[in-house]
C-alpha cells in the first residue's frame, strides 16, 4: 500500500505527530506543549549519549554477515558510532577523560547483556531503523521504528530497544503505547498486522512482549483519534496542565513547569 502524505493539518499546526510525542502528551500535556509545541532544547544527558549509541550500534549489526554479529563486533560498533555522534550531538558532555572512558565501560557491559536475550546469528530483521511517514485517515503520524522480524513460526514481531531500565511488571503495560502505534503504522504500510510487540530494555536485562491482533490494533486506532482530538482542544484553548507524577524527576523543564513553580511561590509567600 503507498502512504498518502496529506498537508499540514491547519487546525493544530502540528505537521505530524510521532508515537513519542503522543506518549507525552497521555503523560502530561505540559511536557507535550515544552517538547512539541515550543521545542524547547533538552539538555543532552550520559543517558542519551548511551541510548542513541547502542542503538546505532544494534543497528548496524545486522549490516554484518550473521557468523561475524559477536560481542566483539558490537563493542566495535559502538565504540565507531561513539566517535561518529560525539562531536555532533554530545560535545563537551564529559568532565574528563576518565568519565568518558567509566561510561564507555559501563555502556559495553550493558551491551553484553543484549546477547543474553537472543542469538543475533540466527535471524535477518526484514527492517531496521524504519522511517514511516503514514496519514492514518487525517493524523499523519512520524516515527522511526527499531526493528520487524519474522520468528521461525511466522510471527511478525516489531522490538523496541531500550537502554534505561525496565518499569516494574505491574507498571510495563503504558510503556507499550508507542510501539501500539507502530504496529498500527505497520498494518497500515503493509496490510498485515504484526502478531507482537516486544520492549528488550537491555539493562537487567528484561524483556516484555505481548500479543496484538486486529481488534486490539482498532481498539488503538479509536484511543489515537481520541487523543489527537484532545491535542486539538489543549491547542486551541492553549490549555496544557501539566500532570505530577514519578517521571517528573527526569524531566528537564521541572524549573519552569507550573505545577513545581507555583509550589515554590506558595512556599516562599508562607514564608514571609
Ligand atoms: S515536571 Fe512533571 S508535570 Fe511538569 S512538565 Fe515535566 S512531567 Fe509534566
Amino acid at each position: 500500500m503507498t502512504d498518502q502524505i496529506t498537508p499540514v493539518p491547519a487546525a493544530t499546526g502540528l505537521a505530524t505527530l510521532s508515537p513519542s510525542r503522543a506518549s507525552d502528551f497521555k503523560r502530561c500535556p505540559q511536557l507535550f506543549k515544552y517538547r512539541a509545541i515550543d521545542r524547547l532544547d533538552e539538555p543532552s544527558t550520559i543517558y542519551q549519549a548511551r541510548g542513541t549509541t547502542a542503538h546505532l550500534a544494534l543497528q548496524r549489526l545486522f549490516d554484518l554477515p550473521a557468523e561475524s554479529r559477536t560481542p566483539e563486533a558490537l563493542f566495535d560498533l559502538f565504540r565507531e558510532s561513539w566517535v561518529e555522534v560525539r562531536g555532533t550531538e554530545f560535545e563537551g558532555l564529559f568532565d574528563s577523560v576518565d568519565d568518558e572512558r567509566t561510561w564507555g565501560v559501563e555502556s559495553l557491559e550493558l551491551l553484553a547483556n543484549y546477547f543474553s536475550i537472543e542469538d543475533p546469528t540466527s535471524f535477518d530483521p526484514l527492517e531496521r531503523e524504519l522511517d514511516m511517514l503514514v496519514d492514518l485517515d487525517g493524523i499523519v503520524i512520524r516515527g522511526i521504528l527499531d526493528r520487524m522480524e519474522e520468528t521461525p513460526d511466522g510471527r511478525l514481531l516489531i522490538t523496541d530497544y531500550k537502554s534505561g531500565k525496565a518499569p516494574p511488571e505491574r507498571y510495563a503495560l503504558p510503556a507499550f503505547f508507542a510501539l501500539k502505534i507502530y504496529a498500527l503504522l505497520i498494518r497500515r504500510r503493509t496490510g498485515r498486522a504484526p502478531d507482537a510487540v516486544r520492549l528488550m530494555y537491555l539493562t537487567g536485562p528484561t524483556v516484555y512482549e505481548i500479543s496484538v491482533n486486529d481488534g486490539q490494533l482498532d481498539a488503538m486506532d479509536k484511543q489515537l483519534r481520541a487523543l489527537w482530538s484532545a491535542i486539538e482542544r489543549a491547542m486551541e484553548r492553549n490549555e496544557f496542565p501539566p500532570r505530577p507524577g514519578r517521571l517528573c524527576d527526569w524531566c528537564s523543564f521541572q524549573d519552569m513547569c507550573p505545577a513545581f513553580v507555583d509550589q515554590v511561590v506558595e512556599v516562599t509567600a508562607a514564608a514571609g
